[in-house]
């Protein structure tokens, strides 16, 4: 889409605003609106704001930032007021110069693709699978609905809010391939089809608005916290990836072993290698750990796996021997990842792989669960961080997070994660005064 077609299409759409949207270091979504009038001359030179403002940017020195909308991401928002249709536009985060700006999510993603492309891909696939929890509002954990895996819960109020979301994600252009009840209760997962790590990236920041949205619609509460409830399934987003080149599956080799190519195994093998030093992306909140324990299908030991979903990567047998379904899966990512620098990270890490020549170790078929921690060492299997100061530590001695991140965000993260760490360390919880109390 061209900047004359946006114009054009805002104009038969009648758009009396447009909202133009960013993310922080976080993940956080950040937006202001500008009026259609302006939109000409914000194509033309970015929209202006204060960049000291926004969670890991700019000092209040050097504060002012432009957001330049994206002519591509383009879209009517469908639940605004009909009087006033808004659209919204994804930006890019410039400097007042014109350079893209190094604490941008948007481009530490499209660093990582310049890298793969270098490399002699031309594309890197990416098909998350968000899940989330619906409960009556943001105070508490109180559920809508009891159903489990796959459950039909017919006549709930969960299911008119699933299909409600999906029709709105359908009409962004946001294609979707599943929807279901998940293990947890109240739980619930709308899987998008696989696009490009960018595309993707972008529709993933909507699909999560897009939930909330549809949630606060009908009185209620969506949220992408990954282990709200102890006793239950947490909230992951499991990542499949592939890469492309000219035109083909590079992951796929018809006559290899698990019709792996020798690119998919390192890929892999880079990805395993650099998990625990990339935890700090892919489960960057102290609540993250509590998801990745024994018992609840998340991931804890690195290991990958044909069938096994305890394991860190699956390779999926639904096709196997298709070319294009040939794909690996990383399930350790929650949903409250910033989900530009999840795909930064995990690409780096794979090529990492592939540069490197990392060989990928044998399969790992058992349930990992019930592995003595004798065995566990014995077999050379690690863990993942245990909590998120451990993830810290693996982080603050990653050369390649520093290379994936660039060292403004890099060092701004880590202050972030640190604080937040601190901060959750000294508190003194519920579990200790009704443990400790009685008896001390
Ligand atoms: N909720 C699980 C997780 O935390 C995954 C369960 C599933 O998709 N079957 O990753
Ligand atoms: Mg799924
Ligand atoms: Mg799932
Ligand atoms: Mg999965």
């Amino acid at each position: 889409m061209t900047k004359q077609d946006v114009i054009q299409q805002a104009k038969e759409a009648n758009v009396q605003f447009i909202r133009l949207w960013f993310t922080d270091v976080l993940g956080t979504l950040k937006s202001f609106a500008i009026t259609a009038d302006e939109l000409e001359d914000a194509m033309d030179g970015g929209m202006g704001f204060d960049g000291s403002s926004i969670t890991g940017y700019q000092d209040i020195e050097e504060s002012d930032m432009i957001a330049m909308p994206d002519p591509s991401t383009f879209k009517v928002i469908p639940w605004s007021p009909q009087e006033e249709p808004t659209a919204r536009m994804i930006c890019d985060v410039r400097t007042p110069d014109g350079d893209p700006y190094v604490g941008d999510p948007r481009h530490i993603l499209r660093r990582a693709l310049e890298r793969a492309n270098e490399m002699g891909f031309d594309n890197f696939y990416c098909g998350p699978e968000l899940e989330f929890f619906y409960f009556k509002d943001s105070k508490g954990t109180e559920p809508l609905d009891y159903g489990g895996y796959f459950d039909l819960t017919t006549l709930d109020a969960a299911t008119a809010l699933r299909r409600e979301t999906v029709q709105a994600l359908q009409q962004l252009g946001i294609k979707v391939e599943y929807s279901h009840h998940e293990v947890g209760i109240s739980q619930h997962e709308i899987d998008l089809r696989f696009d490009d790590a960018m595309t993707m990236a972008d529709k993933v920041m909507t699909y999560k608005t897009v939930v909330k949205e549809v949630a606060t619609r009908h009185g209620v509460y969506a949220t992408f916290m990954p282990k709200p409830l102890i006793d239950q399934n947490g909230s992951g987003m499991h990542t499949h990836q592939s890469l492309f080149a000219n035109g083909k599956n590079s992951f796929f080799d018809a006559d290899a072993e698990y019709y792996l190519s020798d690119e998919a195994k390192a890929f892999i093998a880079g990805q395993l290698r650099h998990a625990r030093e990339l935890s700090i992306i892919f489960a960057q909140h102290v609540n993250s750990y509590k998801r990745l324990v024994p018992g609840y299908e998340a991931p804890v030991y690195i290991a990958w796996s044909r069938r096994n979903r305890s394991a860190l990567v699956r390779v999926p047998l639904y096709h196997p021997g298709e070319e294009k379904a040939t794909r690996m899966e990383l399930r350790c990512p929650d949903p409250a990842a910033n989900i530009y620098l999840c795909f930064a990270a995990l690409l780096h890490a794979g090529l990492e792989g592939i540069e490197k020549g990392y060989e990928l170790p044998e399969p790992m078929e058992r349930n990992l669960y019930n592995l003595s921690a004798e065995e566990r060492q014995k077999m050379g299997i690690e863990s993942l961080p245990a909590d998120l100061g451990e993830a810290i530590k693996e982080a603050e001695n990653s050369e390649l997070l520093h290379k994936a991140l660039g060292e403004h965000t890099y060092s701004r993260l880590l202050q972030l994660k640190r604080e937040e760490f601190e901060d959750y360390r000294i508190q003194v919880t519920p579990y200790e005064i009704e443990k400790f109390l009685p008896v001390l």
